[in-house]
């Protein structure tokens, strides 16, 4: 299996592909992840990264586009991928086709996670994340089980500095503007599949494997 998970922030795409990518057994691959754990290792692409990151703007293609091309590059991908927050505009959408095209290795769907503002507002403002492992709860939909502890590495959880309101806003508009696009690219492809990200976790997953399942057997 193939796939990207694309959808505003706050859709829940990081919850979802931890689910997804183990019913599938295939790596998870977050661009945003890899890009917070160089922030936190103070590594010359984190200190790159980071006045971007910290913005809600998208860091250039040019630095992530060889960091994606890397990854996809480990022998773990050969086997399939759930890509989480790439592509980000037409341009990456465009080099990934290349380099899968290349590889001769098609994508099998491009599952949108769909959702409207003002429910992405409120996800956002009550997500914390564990500062080790990158886990991520709610404070009202996915409570840890201990207040302000990560129920799988037991580390501290924070608020993402780009999850305030502010940044949250700013995220919106770069989603609105430069990532939506995607999704027209995809659905002139004939691979893309949307389904609402609203109701439970397990309920969105089983949504998303329905709709998966329906599409490759086609
Ligand atoms: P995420 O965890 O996917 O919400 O990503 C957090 C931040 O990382 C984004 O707001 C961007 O600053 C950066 N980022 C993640 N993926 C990409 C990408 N494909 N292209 C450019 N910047 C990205």
């Amino acid at each position: 299996m193939r796939l990207i998970l694309v959808g505003p922030p706050g859709a829940g795409k990081g919850t979802q592909a931890v689910h997804l990518a183990a019913h599938y057994g295939i790596p998870h691959i977050s661009t945003g992840d890899i890009f917070r754990h160089n922030m936190k290792n103070e590594t010359e692409l984190g200190m790159l990264a980071k006045s971007y990151v910290d913005r809600g703007e998208l860091v250039p293609d040019t630095v992530t586009n060889e960091m994606v091309k890397d990854r996809l590059s480990d022998s773990d991908a050969k086997k399939g991928f759930l890509l989480d927050g790439f592509p980000r505009n037409v341009a990456q959408a465009e080099l990934l086709r290349k380099i899968l095209e290349k590889a001769n290795t098609p994508l099998d769907a491009v599952l949108e996670l769909a959702l409207d503002d003002a429910e992405i507002i409120a996800r956002l403002s009550g997500r914390r994340t564990c500062r080790n492992c990158g886990a991520t709860f709610h404070m009202i939909y996915e409570k840890p089980a201990t207040e302000g502890i990560c129920d799988t590495c037991k580390s501290d959880l924070y608020q993402r500095p780009d999850d305030s309101e502010e940044v949250v806003k700013r995220r919106l508009e770069v989603y609105a503007e430069q990532t939506k696009p995607i999704v027209s690219f995809y659905q002139a492809e004939g691979i893309l599949l949307t389904i609402p990200a609203v109701g439970d976790i397990t309920e969105i997953t089983q949504r998303a494997i329905a709709a998966l399942t329906a599409a490759v057997s086609r």
